[in-house]
């Protein structure tokens, strides 16, 4: 699972093999490491329009006391054994 903003989703579905692409470049990253990819979830606050990313949805305070706000963004599950 990753998760992409809106324009590197464009990017990604005009890729005719974005998914094999992935683990590729994840692969060359890696070196013999075990691949972690994180969940992040984009909150921003709409009071002072900090951003920050968090690794779970749980509900947040900005530092200015206003409530953060989840920003949706795409997922893409990326689908076993398509590499051919
Ligand atoms: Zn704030």
């Amino acid at each position: 699972m990753i998760t992409l903003c809106l324009n590197t989703f464009e990017i990604a579905r005009d890729m005719p093999n974005f998914s094999a692409w992935v683990r590729k470049k994840l692969l060359e990253e890696s070196d013999d490491t075990p691949i972690v990819i994180k969940e992040e979830y984009l909150f921003k606050c709409k009071a002072c329009n900090l951003q920050r990313v968090y690794p779970t949805k749980a509900r947040r305070n900005c530092s200015c006391g206003w409530t953060l706000t989840l920003i949706p963004s795409i997922q893409l599950q990326l689908p076993e054994g398509d590499d051919q």
